[in-house]
């Protein structure tokens, strides 16, 4: 047993069975135990790999992108340049190199990071050393100025609620334990509110998740870009809405039961984009974009051939593979979506189109 095991067990047989989300919320950050306030979990040597980590190009696109919705916009000084959720602070670090040569944009910017992680933030800091940053614990915090911000892989860390369907009710999904073992059961029936639409694709014994601090950041970045100016690119794995049980846990690169290793493994859940373009109708909204087409509208295989020509052997290989990675429908090009927000007037970033 891990020791957050150990403490969620007593905590349920002192109190009851937790919820799906307060379990994912310990799981990733429980102050002492949980898996991102302890560790750097990316790259080769952790648990898992993410787009930036895998290629420069990644964060040179979005740097870019970023860039010329700020200049679409009339190039307002001061902005707010943020990421929620930045890892080793390897995106920004792309996206800022990316962006030098564009006239004013580093003289006018401020960096603002939105990391719950003591850990990570360190790493960032190392990452990013040579610029000023500040950190926040919420995107509430941020600055009344424009906003031009970028967030993968944040959302599908933020804690899902999982319900199923029990004739025109739902039955929430529940961690409790069993002869010392945690283990997954199910609350009484309830209605919920904001799963009536689901009523009409779902069947009975389907499971469908909510994630309501994910909408939550959505919202909060439209409603700041509606009042300020700015845009928005929000990165991740999933669809457009949900069916059926999508926490997974990750660890040594390698699948884990959800329940076995808590704090030890990484817990993500895929993103529902239908409600997060719900929670940004302050804004304009593009359409879902995978992210292979978004990259390649962005012009990656010009940059990555501008790259090639400067290596060769292992290094050219690897190189190759990581463009592919980012871009075919089979590795990350398909799986991951792009959505992006813009103040309504404003012409959204460069590779997204409207909804048709
Ligand atoms: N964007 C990075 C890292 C993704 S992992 C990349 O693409 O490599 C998720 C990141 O979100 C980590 O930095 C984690 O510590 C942070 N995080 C998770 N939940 C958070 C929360 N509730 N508030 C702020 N940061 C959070």
């Amino acid at each position: 047993m891990t020791p957050l095991a150990e403490i969620l067990s007593r905590r349920i047989a002192l109190s009851g069975p937790i919820t799906v989300a307060d379990y994912m919320a310990e799981c990733l950050l429980h102050p002492e135990h949980g898996y991102y306030s302890t560790r750097d979990p990316f790259g080769t040597g952790g648990d898992f790999t993410t787009a930036p980590e895998i290629s420069q190009m990644f964060g040179e696109m979005l740097g870019l992108c970023l860039a010329q919705a700020w200049l679409d916009q009339g190039a307002p000084v001061p902005f707010v340049l943020a990421e929620p959720g930045p890892g080793r602070g390897t995106l920004m670090a792309d996206m800022l190199r990316a962006t030098r040569g564009v006239p004013g944009f580093h003289a006018a910017m401020q960096l603002h990071l939105v990391e719950a992680s003591p850990t990570l933030r360190a790493r960032q800091r190392r990452t990013l050393e040579g610029y000023e940053v500040q950190w926040h614990d919420t995107l509430t915090d941020l600055p009344s100025l424009p906003l031009f911000l970028v967030a993968n892989e944040f959302l599908d860390a933020l804690p899902i609620r999982q319900f199923e369907r029990r004739g025109s009710g739902w039955a929430e999904r529940m961690v409790g334990t069993d002869a010392g073992q945690l283990v997954f059961g199910l609350a009484p029936l309830a209605p919920v509110a904001s799963l009536a639409h689901r009523l009409a694709d779902t069947r009975e014994g389907d499971i469908v998740e909510t994630c309501a601090p994910a909408q939550a950041v959505v919202e909060t970045v439209a409603a700041h870009v509606a009042a300020h100016g700015g845009a928005a690119i929000f990165i991740d794995y999933g669809g457009w809405h949900s069916l059926g049980d999508t926490l997974q846990a990750l660890r040594d690169h390698a699948p884990d039961h959800p329940l076995a290793h808590p704090g030890q493994a990484d817990l993500t859940a895929h993103v529902d984009f239908e409600p997060l373009a719900a929670a940004a109708k302050d804004c304009a909204v593009s359409a879902l974009t995978p992210q292979g087409v978004l990259l390649e509208r962005l012009g990656i295989t010009a940059r990555a051939q501008a790259l090639a020509s400067r290596l060769s052997g292992e290094a050219l290989q690897s190189h190759v593979a990581a463009h592919r990675r980012l871009t075919h429908p089979e590795e990350m090009g398909n799986l991951f979506k792009a959505l992006a927000l813009a103040a309504k007037g404003s012409p959204l970033p460069p590779g997204f189109a409207h909804e048709p």
